[in-house]
């Protein structure tokens, strides 16, 4: 039975998913197993990608399927409406661009910034089979190897000063070279 909302987008979901608060969300479906939100954006104009330029000239709408994560112990699964816009500046290689949404969506990903964001802390601690199985004991369904290319995607750590371990080996190697000179002399 779906549960209908009404008002400009303000809806209970928004609280309970902070990440949908830019957005009009359409109806909340209770499936028994899982929840079903739709929803659209609603921003008037977007900013293109490549060059900047602030477009408000609508090409064409789409849904997206996006998996979030557990609420209440079952699954969030977002239907959103997305357009793809034209960009206004005639120097710009990127002709049209589908817009994103904020702390939501990234692109041509499948699941919400949120739930990537838990996939990759359980892929850094357990990657592989054990850590597919500890996000299906949250409720996130995901393939080992998704686990991997996520670890895989993440950027090196930065490293400004080796550390200290490092700086402990370093000097024990000076120490060793010392005494055996003094050996040798
Ligand atoms: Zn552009």
């Amino acid at each position: 039975m779906p549960h209908l909302v009404a008002g400009d987008g303000a809806c209970c979901a928004a609280v309970f998913l902070p990440s949908l608060g830019s957005l009009h969300v359409e109806r909340v479906v209770d499936g028994g197993d899982g929840l079903r939100i739709r929803a659209h954006t609603r921003t008037p104009q977007v900013v293109c990608p490549q060059c900047t330029a602030v477009s408000a000239r609508v090409h064409a709408r789409h849904e997206r399927r996006l998996h979030d994560g557990v609420l209440g112990g079952r699954p969030v699964v977002i239907d959103l409406v997305v357009r793809r816009f034209i960009c206004v500046n005639a120097g710009c290689d990127t002709v049209t661009f589908t817009e994103q949404v904020p702390g939501l969506t990234l692109p041509y990903r499948r699941r919400t910034v949120a739930a990537l964001g838990v996939l990759e802390h359980i892929a850094v601690a357990v990657a592989g089979r054990a850590g597919a199985r500890l996000a299906g004991l949250l409720g996130i369904v995901v393939h080992p190897s998704t686990l991997i290319r996520l670890i895989r995607a993440l950027p090196d750590p930065v490293c400004t000063q080796a550390p200290e371990i490092l700086a402990k080996a370093a000097a024990a190697v000076v120490v060793a070279g010392q005494r055996r000179v003094g050996r040798g002399n």
